[in-house]
């Protein structure tokens, strides 16, 4: 399977703290990788790393065989096709739900296919009722997708998923995964952060497991979670938090 995306020994440390140290891994074209790890292990760390929002101390991310210079902006490795929701949604609140897609379309075609698109995005994603709210209008949940809505609107390859589910009831989540599934469906790879371990079995083909910063454990996602060394490792951050 040809690699969509490959981190080679990226490091990263904040005054001190280690947030993720001399990670490798690689995602294959069309791949759902899970990855996954307590809290504070490195997860959205690394999501910032690839995306550009933070700049590696070491290592390297190559992105369809090609180098990303750490000096490739946010907004070109967008126009590269990656995309990547953030664990706090920011979509523009006083817009409208529909008018934060449309918008993004706007930039790449003219008015009436734009609205076409939108439309059909906003189908996708279960938004189409709530079209005509304000984004500030929505729960959090609901804003949560339509960020993802809005990074799908830049045309992406790869979509890094930083905890869209978060909050949602167990109906919700089904629907959630379903759009998930269809998302790739398209195409698209996914590197998807989750804190529910269903989810994670439910969609992903393989998961990376991360603990203080590094990689811990790598495989099929039913078979990681039942790895001793996960297990202690997550177990292990409940004691500490308790202490
Ligand atoms: P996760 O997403 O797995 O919960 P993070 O990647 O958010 O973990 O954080 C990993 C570690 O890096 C944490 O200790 C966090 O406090 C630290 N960290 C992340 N971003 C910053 C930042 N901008 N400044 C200082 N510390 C940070
Ligand atoms: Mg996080």
């Amino acid at each position: 399977m040809a690699k969509i995306l490959e981190v080679k020994d990226l490091s990263i440390s904040f005054a001190g703290i280690k947030a993720v140290q001399h990670l490798s891994f690689s995602i294959g074209q069309g791949e759902i990788l899970g990855l996954i790890g307590p809290n504070g292990s490195g997860k959205s760390t690394t999501v910032n790393l690839i995306a550009g929002n933070y700049l590696q101390d070491e290592g390297e991310v190559i992105f369809n065989g090609q180098p990303v210079s750490k000096k490739l902006s946010i907004a070109r490795r967008s126009h590269l096709g990656m995309g990547r929701t953030f664990q706090t949604p920011r979509p523009f609140g006083n817009l409208s739900v529909y008018d934060n897609v449309f918008s993004i379309f706007l930039q790449k075609y003219n008015f009436k296919d734009a609205g076409v698109k939108a439309g059909e995005i906003l189908e996708l994603s279960q938004l189409a009722p709530l079209s005509g709210l304000a984004a500030s209008q929505l729960s959090i949940e609901k804003r949560k997708w339509l960020d993802l809505a809005r990074v799908l609107a830049t045309e992406p390859v790869f979509v890094m998923m930083d905890e869209v589910m978060a909050g949602l009831n167990p109906q919700e989540m089904l629907s959630s995964l379903d759009f998930v599934r269809e998302i790739n469906k398209r195409g698209i790879t996914i590197l998807f952060i989750e804190h529910v371990m269903q989810a994670v079995v439910s969609v992903c083909n393989r998961a990376i497991v991360l603990n203080e910063g590094r990689f811990l454990y790598e495989g099929e996602p039913r078979e990681v979670l039942e790895n001793p060394s996960v297990i202690e490792a997550y177990i292990g951050r409940k004691r500490s938090a308790k202490n």
